[in-house]
């Protein structure tokens, strides 16, 4: 096992959740942080792992709460080997509706949380010669999506975003690179309507919606030594919906 914990994002449910099981099943040290503290301890008392876990309750469109993580995971592990910038939020609404707080909302929590939180690692990173940075986009970064222009610009933020961190932060031995899920049950997708999700399930030729260890199983391979020559890519999961 390399070195230090690995930093999760969003980790008290849906997809966050399911990267920190495979993760903490594979033997890495882990720091779960969600915005609030409610359901992290329940998080931690299911993990079953050989490493040790640590939760932080904080905003990650805070940058003084996400720096005052960082630094106690430092103290905590010694090293942050891997972050997983997974949190984000959605704020649907036609553009002509959408209300420019609404905009703003989900690119301060998507786009500029994600960030914040690499801004905060790379310097350890950059120090110890190692790091991964593996940040959670989504399809509709790549292709837009209808009622969702806020969502869409903040996830391919995070695709320009990753890019550039790969390009400046490459030469110190640290990657950078994104995973953009398609549909994934969770609760995200659960309130969408039922004829909207039999027909996203029609443009998925592996016919099935994704579970969020579909996700987990591909962070997990980034983190790995399997994937020490991969930077600055953006690896697809979605049962084959936009290739
Ligand atoms: P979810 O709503 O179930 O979980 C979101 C997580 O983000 C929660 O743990 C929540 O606490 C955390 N979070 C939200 N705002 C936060 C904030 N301001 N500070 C700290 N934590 C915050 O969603 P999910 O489906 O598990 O999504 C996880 C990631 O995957 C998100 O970035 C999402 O955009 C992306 N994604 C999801 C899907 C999908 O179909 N579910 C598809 C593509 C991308």
């Amino acid at each position: 096992m390399p070195e230090g914990a690995v930093i999760v994002t969003g980790a008290n449910r849906g997809i966050g959740l399911a990267i920190a099981g495979e993760l903490a099943a594979s033997g890495f040290d882990l720091a779960l942080v969600a915005r609030d503290s409610e359901r992290l301890d329940s998080v931690l008392a299911g993990l079953a792992g050989p490493g040790r876990f640590v939760t932080h309750a904080a905003d990650v469109s805070d940058n003084a709460a996400v720096t005052a993580v960082v630094a106690s995971v430092k103290e905590e592990f010694g090293a942050v080997y891997g972050l997983v910038n997974n949190a984000g939020m959605t704020r649907d609404g036609l553009l002509m509706r959408m209300r420019p707080e609404d905009w703003q909302r989900v690119l301060d929590v998507n786009l500029t949380g994600t960030f914040y939180f690499t801004r905060a690692v790379a310097p350890l990173m950059m120090r110890q010669r190692e790091g991964r940075i593996v940040n959670i986009s989504s399809v509709v970064g790549m292709t837009g999506n209808a009622g969702q222009a806020n969502y869409a610009a903040s996830k391919a933020g995070v695709i320009a975003l990753t890019k550039s961190v790969a390009k400046e932060l490459g030469g110190r031995n640290v990657t950078a690179n994104v995973v953009a899920p398609g549909f994934i049950t969770t609760d995200m997708t659960a309130d969408l309507p039922e004829n909207v999700k039999a027909d996203l399930l029609k443009q998925i030729p592996l016919k099935r919606f994704g579970e969020g260890a579909d996700v987990a199983a591909v962070v997990k391979f980034l983190l790995s030594p399997a994937a020490a020559y991969v930077t600055g890519q953006v690896l697809v999961v979605d049962g084959g919906m936009i290739a």
